[in-house]
């Protein structure tokens, strides 16, 4: 008898209603994909339910010129299948959109889970029935009810983009979209008047690519961010059968490190060596491939002002180096933040950009956006006209893919409404009065603050494990108790005293200009920031422990 098949007998035998689904996963990105392998193969009853046209998330959707991954290629494919592990040819260190798409297509096709998924569903609203112990989510494309006893959340952190909140965006008569809305058709940007809004690692992607197509190009800028090289290269077919033969050893050291990547911090003492070794340490990092620079430093730049201040000054005089006008590379400098106190957007001669004739850099910290026109932007001081504007302006973070979704649990009480100040949870994966709500990289979550898929598996598997848990005692409802949930969220809250990053008006602290209520001021405790590995250890303590602070019924 399947899993599945003993659930249908043992409710038939108690007399309660069997939902639809036993699972319903909603999102088939990079965590639902995974989710879904695990739970059919262990023959549960299981679907995804994804608002997009197709499988693959983020990668779906970003289809602006020069995105690509920063972590290493190799290190963000899923460890969980030798075979693709074997068969998979990673081209590039740090792989470019098309190419993620077609990897993740080729693994569910592999696997053949498509015939799992749902596409074009958005689920816009959840009730869960006490009674029955099912949750009701409701689909927005044809106004129909799907239920499931579990709904796990495989939604996303940046999946949710925010324009500006700018007057007359609806009179511009040119083209314009967000960079996640990029057009699925090609673009031909040759010769055009194109204006990019923002700087984040998005932007900074963006313009690099596009500014030798162009006709001209306008960056507007609020505030710069630090960034530096991601030195990327091919991988050849002889690197690659290296590569194969190292994905032990890779993984193994992924799961070692603070981040999840090849790279582990410099741990010698950040005052223990003289500034020339300091400065021979950062030369190195400059020429080397991907976070080096940022997570192979001294774990001192995270905590310390000072060491935090030298290393920004290194980075200022190599921006001073590459960018020839002194006012210019001024500006690309930040002033408001250190380097890496906000997650660092990697560049491939971004910098250089503004070496060209064709591009101009608009310090809107000076002279704000005022209003978009008919033909294009209007500051405090000019009016431009433009053929295109793209808007790079960022995501309503972590939480935001749960706003969107009207979610009522137990006796009544709204997600958005206990969410209102910031998120709450126990281990990032559930939430008190949230019953059979699983989160999968969920706010305060290791999952959502390391490698992506390395914090997925991480997830996937934690929650399978739960879930098989809850099949095998014969359980249908999973809670944590408030007290466990309120224990993690101050143990989240309280690592975040001890970081600069806790300062920088981003998006790990819950910072968009364009979401209200998310305005400067509030600090939201978004992610967990003790690292990969005592993340795995607090779960995994949890899980040895019975599910201490979890209510089973
Ligand atoms: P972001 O880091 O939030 O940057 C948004 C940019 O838009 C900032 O420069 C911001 O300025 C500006 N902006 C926002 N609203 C504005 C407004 N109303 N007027 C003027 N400027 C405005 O967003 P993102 O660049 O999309 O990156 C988000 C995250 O996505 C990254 O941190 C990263 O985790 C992920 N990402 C990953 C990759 C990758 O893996 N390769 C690539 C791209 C993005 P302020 O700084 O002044 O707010």
């Amino acid at each position: 008898m399947t899993d599945q098949a003993v659930m249908e007998s043992r409710a038939a035998a108690a007399g309660r209603t069997e939902p639809q689904y036993e699972v319903v996963v909603i999102g088939a990105g990079v965590g639902g994909i995974y989710q879904i392998k695990r739970l059919t193969d262990l023959g549960i009853n299981a679907t995804v339910l994804d608002n997009s046209g197709d499988l693959g998330g983020t990668w779906y959707w970003n289809r602006y010129p020069g995105a690509r991954f920063d972590s290493e290629s190799y290190t963000y494919g899923y460890s969980f299948s030798r075979e693709v592990l074997d068969e998979w040819h990673w081209k590039e260190r740090f792989s470019s959109q098309p190419e993620n798409l077609k990897y993740l297509n080729f693994v569910a096709d592999k696997f053949d889970l498509r015939k799992h998924m749902q596409f074009n569903c958005t689920v816009d609203s959840m009730r869960w029935d006490e009674a029955e112990n099912i949750w009701h989510l409701h689909i927005k494309e044809g106004d129909r009810e799907v239920t499931c006893r579990f709904v796990i959340t495989a939604i996303g952190l940046l999946s949710i983009p925010t324009p500006p909140r700018l007057p007359g965006m609806d009179d511009f008569k040119g083209q314009s979209w967000h960079t996640f809305y990029w057009p699925h058709e090609p673009v031909d940007l040759k010769g055009k008047r194109v204006a990019v809004i923002g700087t984040g690692a998005t932007a900074i992607q963006c313009i690099a690519a596009i500014a030798g197509e162009v006709g001209s190009l306008t960056v507007f800028q609020r505030r710069p961010n630090w960034s530096a090289p991601l030195n990327n290269s091919e991988i050849s077919d002889e690197e690659m059968a290296d590569i194969r033969a190292r994905y032990d050893e890779i993984f193994e050291t992924c799961a070692r490190t603070p981040g999840g990547f090849e790279h582990e911090p410099d741990r010698r003492g950040f005052y223990n060596v003289s500034r020339e070794e300091r400065v021979a340490l950062w030369d190195q990092l400059y020429e080397m491939p991907g976070f080096a620079i940022w997570l192979r430093n001294f774990v001192e730049i995270f905590v310390d002002e000072q060491a935090n201040a030298e290393f920004s000054e290194y980075i200022a005089d190599r921006i001073r180096q590459r960018v020839k006008d002194p006012k210019v590379a001024e500006k690309l400098i930040p002033r408001d933040h250190g380097f890496g106190v906000q997650r660092v957007p990697m560049e491939t001669n971004y910098f250089e950009v503004y070496n060209q004739d064709n591009v101009e850099l608009v310090d809107i910290s000076e002279t704000p956006l005022e209003r978009i026109t008919e033909k294009g932007i209007k500051t405090s001081d000019r009016e431009f006209e433009f053929d295109v504007i793209v808007y790079a302006t960022g995501f309503d973070a972590i939480t935001g893919g749960y706003d969107r979704i009207d979610i009522t649990g137990a006796n009544g009480v709204k997600l958005a409404d206990k969410w209102k100040e910031g998120p709450s949870t126990f281990l990032g994966i559930l939430v008190h009065d949230f019953p059979n709500m699983i989160m999968l990289a969920g706010p305060q979550s290791g999952s959502a603050s390391t490698n992506f898929p390395r914090g997925i598996e991480t997830g996937v598997n934690w929650i399978t494990d739960l879930l098989q848990y809850v099949w095998d005692h014969g359980h249908t409802r999973v809670e944590p108790t408030a007290e466990a949930e309120q224990n993690w969220t101050e143990h989240v809250k309280k690592m975040y005293s001890s970081m600069l990053m806790r300062k920088a008006k981003s998006w790990f602290t819950g910072y968009n200009s364009n979401v209200e209520g998310h305005e400067e001021g509030t600090i939201r405790y978004f992610v967990y920031n003790g690292g990969a590995p005592k993340y795995v250890q607090k779960v995994n303590e949890v899980a040895h422990n019975d599910y201490r602070g979890v209510l089973f019924g």
